[in-house]
């Protein structure tokens, strides 16, 4: 099953690979990011829910139909209706409790959330991408950053879900710039956040940039460096960062399709591996480095995060601690995203939202 799960909610994906989209943005290759994904008709949708229900699926509290890909509000009016249908029948059934929809910022007016909301849909997800309209103009995108605080605004005012796409690495964006796109996002406030680095596909605009010489992507440490801040000042400011990192696709691992970029399957868990790194080494110094009995306490589904890559972080903290082995256990009692340490007499502790006081 192709879904993704936050807080017993299963969202279960059908791609409507560049159905709406007026132009190509500079660096889309949908066939690449949606991999092979069939056409969406009535009976694939009924086929996919129901095996998703017979698998673990039914275990969850909500269950919610996404169309992604495209922009789901420029498409016809009748076609968005179509599938607007196909997955309300859904909800009446029982079988899914909601639907989510992506969309450009300039696709959304008053007309078209109305027909969103009658039809069962609690949740947009914007394609924003940057909030520098010099980085959106380089992008080619056709809309301006104002276009996403409306689009937000409108959704905010029907009671629906929003949610901002962003990139990171766009042409013409420096990290200065954006940091501000994320500063502008916390300002705007969405209720999610997902963040992609900028990847160069072939058969793009920005492959024929790249080898033009005219487009240099991010390396992949500056990447997870840019989004190791962005995580943590988003977590502090309490938005949810549902995705940091396209999702592999068999499209995307076949030789060719990738040009350059900072492209990594577990790009979120390197990003959470750096700052748990830097959580463990600020815990160190604040309790003596070589004191005895040092036992880190961190959330189970946090464990890897601390590890590092190949156990890189805990070589690290070894090396601080002179060679004595780092203790780490899994305690469901601290939260996810936080970091405990107990030497015997004291406890110090952190977590990722009181990490953006300092990256
Ligand atoms: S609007 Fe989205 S799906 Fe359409 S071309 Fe641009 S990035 Fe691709």
């Amino acid at each position: 099953m192709n879904g993704c799960t936050r807080k017993r909610l299963l969202i279960i994906p059908f791609f409507l690979r560049n159905r709406g989209c007026r132009h190509r943005c500079v660096f889309c290759n949908e066939r690449i990011i949606a991999g092979n994904a069939p056409p969406v008709t009535e009976d694939f949708m009924r086929q996919t829910v129901s095996a998703c229900l017979a698998g673990r699926g039914g275990r969850y509290d909500r269950r919610e139909i996404a169309f992604y890909g495209g922009s789901f509000t420029g498409m016809p009016r009748d076609e968005m209706q179509d599938l607007l249908d196909m997955a309300s029948a859904l909800i009446a059934q029982g079988a899914v409790h909601s639907i989510r929809v992506s969309t450009r910022p300039d696709d959304i007016d008053e007309a078209r959330i109305r027909i969103l909301a009658s039809k069962g849909v609690s949740a947009v997800e914007i394609g924003a991408q940057s909030m520098d309209d010099g980085v959106l103009r380089k992008s080619e995108r056709g809309h301006t950053t104002e276009d996403v605080r409306r689009a937000v605004r409108l959704c905010r005012d029907r009671g629906l879900e929003t949610g901002l796409h962003l990139m990171a690495g766009l042409p013409g964006e420096s990290r200065l710039s954006f940091e501000a796109s994320v500063a502008e996002t916390i300002r705007i406030a969405p209720d999610t956040v997902r963040i992609h680095p900028v990847i160069v596909f072939r058969d793009t605009q920005l492959a024929r940039l790249y080898e033009q010489g005219e487009y240099r992507p991010l390396s992949l440490e500056d990447a997870v460096t840019w989004c190791k801040t962005a995580l943590a000042r988003l977590t502090r400011a309490r938005i949810a960062v549902i995705r940091l990192g396209l999702q592999a696709t068999e499209e995307m691992e076949r030789e060719g399709s990738i040009l350059a970029g900072p492209w990594h399957p577990a790009f979120r868990s390197l990003v959470e591996s750096e700052l748990f790194r830097d959580m463990a080494l600020e815990l160190l110094e604040k309790s003596g480095a070589d004191s005895s009995g040092n036992v880190f306490h961190v959330a189970p589904a946090d464990l890897s995060s601390f590890n590092g890559p190949g156990g890189r972080n805990r070589a690290l903290l070894q090396s601080r601690l002179g060679g004595r082995p780092v203790a780490a256990r899994p305690d469901p009692a601290v939260p996810r995203g936080a970091l405990q340490l107990r030497d015997g007499r004291n406890e110090y502790g952190t977590s990722i939202a009181e990490a953006a006081a300092r990256v």
